[in-house]
């Protein structure tokens, strides 16, 4: 202590160490191989979608951590299709998932590989197992290879086709590629262990013949390779040297290590992590497909699915899922994260960066009696108080005006502090305004109207008056832009859908509402598609695709609720 009477180097040294014990599982295994110098001090990640869908959020959070680590440490990823399986394969699916990486903010480069670019190398390896004796054709039907494999209890029983020569193997492999044998008649199987405690290693199949055209590779191919032949090898071709995954790989990769140590090649690390699962959503690649073709969304990028162009037509940002994926971290085991949290995100992103603006979903009239019928005032509105860079607007202001319809009560509680007969409100940016009289329908007895007188002395920026409790927000109705408003709530009406029934008898009917007759302020008039606002009191919107330039159409991205105290406060009870 006596020889160091300057802290701060001590100091520094402790953040670092802060950070350092902050850093997730895979980052300090990174750091362990950069300092031992394991692969020469490369880190080389890679994002391998298979094009058989949409990316869902779950998939998000592996891009933002392959491409982040990527980032952190200076190296690179790779977008890589594994394009294995050529019959549920589409090219409409891999220009989503470049769309949808890029908009997340990641750039791969020049690096976009295919697993079937692959096909003949992997298939040279495959003829090198064989003459190693490290692999067979079977002529075992796939229903027989199941019985053959035993269970979790038994070990498996060796095929009858496991000892055949290394020249019947290759002869009969080469005319399995030259398109001799129907489907599903053999297989190549790697020659492994069919007592292994693990079952993947029993002797788990590398090829299947299947005459089925490749959406890249076209009819040049009668066998495919398997995920499980085709992934740790594709990895090695390109170099990875950490190679990230999802917990179910686990047991996977004891064969992958066999593999890349059987042929002697580059062995990237293999790392698994706990997928994320959301409450009230489904992220089954399956499923989501399901919701598609059986009409319960109008499609991929239905505003209420869990897909990355849905949450981006929803209305959130790139910036709002990267923080998403930084605040749950990465795990060792699987755990369910609450959907609020990801609203949240958005919430906070928003919430700094969106323009203010005025929207009535569920309008009614008042009228003000005391304001000259020709008269309209500009007012002037704050565009973000987050951030007064943002400037100001003028908001035309009349002597009609839309008002929110449940702002008004005609026999109020006592607490409630916005609009009531006899009782005032500040309309928000203008003045104060007493209701004076409600109008009915004489039929219905809905109030249709409310006649109401406005005290000049109240306009907003005028040096300070009176005091009311309530303000509440309005729409000029000379003024007024027609719109339309979809407010939406969770696909599902259970947190775990599917856990207790069919999953489609969990799907939440009212998951969405149109409102066809809203009115927004006239400033929105020609806004982008894309574009995001907070509504004041009502939520953000986001405009959706739908709208033509004098009928905008938007997508409530989230309430304004806040409720991440509330989680935040159960996190830490548990
Ligand atoms: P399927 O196996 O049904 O095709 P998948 O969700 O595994 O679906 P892939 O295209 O293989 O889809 O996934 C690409 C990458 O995204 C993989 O590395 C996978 O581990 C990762 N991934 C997929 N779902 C999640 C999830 N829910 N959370 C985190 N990562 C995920
Ligand atoms: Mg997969």
């Amino acid at each position: 202590m006596a020889d160091s009477p300057d802290p701060a180097p001590n100091a520094d040294k402790d953040k670092e160490k802060a950070k350092e014990a902050r850093a997730h599982f895979i980052e300090q295994i990174i750091r362990a191989d950069l300092e031992s110098g394991k692969y020469g001090g490369r880190v080389h990640t890679r994002f391998p979608p298979e094009p058989n869908g949409y990316l869902h959020i779950g998939h998000a959070k592996s891009i933002c951590l392959n491409f982040g680590l990527a980032e952190k440490f200076g190296g690179l990823c790779n977008l890589r299709f594994d394009d294995t399986n050529p019959v549920k394969e589409e090219q409409e699916y891999v220009e989503a998932i470049r769309d949808d990486v890029r908009w997340l903010g990641f750039d791969w480069g020049d690096r976009e590989f295919y697993a079937s670019d692959y096909f003949e190398q992997l298939y040279q390896w495959a003829e090198k197992l064989i003459r190693q004796g490290d692999a067979y054709v079977c002529d075992l039907s796939a229903e027989e290879i199941r019985e053959y494999r035993g269970t979790l209890t038994e070990p498996g029983r060796e095929s009858p086709y496991r000892n055949r020569s290394v020249e019947e193997n290759l002869d009969l492999f080469r005319r399995m590629r030259a398109g001799e044998f129907p489907d599903g008649s053999r297989t190549l199987r790697a020659k492994i262990d069919m007592a292994s405690p693990n079952l993947n290693l029993r002797d788990p199949v590398m090829y299947r013949i299947l005459h089925a055209e490749h959406h890249r590779t076209g009819d040049q191919w009668c066998i495919y390779p398997t995920y499980d032949w085709a992934h740790g090898q594709s990895d090695s071709i390109e170099g990875i040297t950490h190679s990230i995954c999802t917990l179910e790989f686990e047991n996977h990769r004891p064969l992958y290590d066999w593999f890349l140590d059987r042929l002697g090649v580059h062995h990237p690390q293999q790392i698994e992590f706990a997928r994320l699962n959301l409450t009230y959503t489904v992220m089954s690649k399956r499923r989501l497909l399901e919701l598609v073709q059986e009409g319960h969304v109008r499609g991929w990028d239905d505003p209420r699915m869990p897909t990355i162009c849905a949450l981006r037509r929803r209305g959130y940002t790139p910036e709002s899922i990267r923080a998403f994926a930084e605040r749950i971290g990465v795990a060792k085991f699987n755990s369910t994260i609450d959907i609020q949290v990801l609203e949240q995100c958005l919430r906070e992103d928003l919430n700094r960066r969106a323009p203010r603006a005025m929207g009535v979903l569920d309008p009614l009239k008042i009228v003000l009696t005391n304001y000259p019928e020709d008269r309209v005032e500009e007012l002037e509105a704050i565009n973000n108080p987050e951030d007064p860079s943002m400037g100001k607007r003028l908001v035309p202001f009349s002597r009609e005006l839309w008002i929110e319809r449940s702002d008004f009560m005609e026999d109020p509680p006592r607490k409630f502090f916005r609009l009531a007969p006899g009782r005032e409100v500040r309309l928000r940016y203008a003045y104060i305004i007493r209701c004076d009289e409600v109008v009915h329908d004489p039929k219905t007895g809905v109030v249709t109207e409310l006649r109401c007188s406005y005290d000049p002395q109240t306009r907003s920026g005028m040096p300070q008056q009176r005091k009311v409790k309530g303000t509440i927000h309005w729409v000029s109705c000379a003024h007024a832009l027609s719109a339309e408003v979809r407010l939406y709530d969770h696909l599902f009406r259970v947190p775990d859908p599917g856990a207790e029934r069919d999953w489609r008898e969990d799907l939440n009917p009212q998951s969405e509402e149109v409102r066809t007759n809203c009115f927004v302020e006239p400033s929105l008039r020609g806004a982008d598609v894309g574009a995001r606002y907070q509504f004041e009191r009502l939520g953000y919107f986001c405009v959706d695709p739908d709208s033509t330039a004098d009928h905008p159409v938007f997508n409530r991205s989230v309430t304004l609720r806040d409720t991440w105290a509330k989680i935040q406060k159960k996190e830490t009870r548990k």
